[in-house]
């Protein structure tokens, strides 16, 4: 496979400033109070105030992965309509600066992106050539990343509350491994549907599954004090 079929496969393509313009230096005139600039900002508020992504960044620098704004955060132009990406061979999160314009979506974009991050960090996920792994990635960024959250789905009367969740994770994992890798639908949903059961009941870090702010924030809360039953032992 050559370089090029090789880098769309891996979802490259939708990420063109990956491969085009990775190296050139932006002018100052042109990233001041741009979306670059509104992008930085949204990020930083996501990491001083999101309770999932804190709860994220707290557990991955206990395990040893210290996430660095500058380092492992850029904010880039993306075509289409993606919001994010996780870069493995970069460990660096790619925020779509022209598609994120709200903070709640930066969020949830930030606790999804870190949850492949947190994933890369305590197991050694082979992105490229195990679909179950990253199919498994998929299931637990969705379930517990907000993505699926009661306001976040406008159908969600169609289904009881707990089936709908479900079937919204599979449907979200689904696109995000078609949106990266080129493999048939139905290879796609047998691959979610082997690994489903136990990926969505891997709750890591949270410990639950955080359907709302309140959720993350009681999840972060026993997250913070897990050592303190054993600090006077
Ligand atoms: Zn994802």
């Amino acid at each position: 496979m050559d370089q090029t079929k090789e880098e769309q496969d891996l979802g490259y393509d939708l990420f063109p400033e990956r491969t085009t313009s990775k190296y050139k230096k932006r002018s100052m005139a042109e990233s001041l109070f741009t979306f670059n600039h509104k992008c930085q900002f949204m990020l930083q508020v996501a990491m001083d105030t999101s309770p999932y992504a804190k709860l994220l960044l707290s557990a991955m620098k206990s395990s040893g992965c210290k996430t660095l704004k500058d380092r492992h955060f850029s904010c880039e132009d993306c075509d289409g309509t993606v919001s994010g990406g996780f870069d493995a061979a970069s460990s660096q999160i790619v925020l779509c600066q022209n598609n994120i314009h709200q903070q709640s979506h930066m969020n949830r974009v930030v606790a999804h992106e870190l949850i492949h991050a947190f994933d890369h960090c305590r197991a050694h996920v082979d992105w490229f050539n195990n679909f179950r792994h990253l199919a498994c990635s998929e299931i637990r960024a969705a379930n517990l990343s907000g993505d699926c959250s009661f306001n976040n789905e406008v159908a969600r009367f169609n289904f009881g509350v707990k089936q709908h969740h479900q079937e919204c994770v599979r449907g979200r994992a689904l696109r995000s491994i078609l949106a990266v890798r080129k493999i048939s639908k139905e290879e796609a949903e047998k691959i979610v549907n082997e690994v489903f059961d136990t990926c969505f009941n891997d709750h890591a870090p949270f410990g639950r599954i955080p359907h709302s702010k309140t959720d993350a924030q009681f999840a972060y809360n026993e997250y913070k004090n897990r050592d303190r039953y054993y600090a006077n032992l």
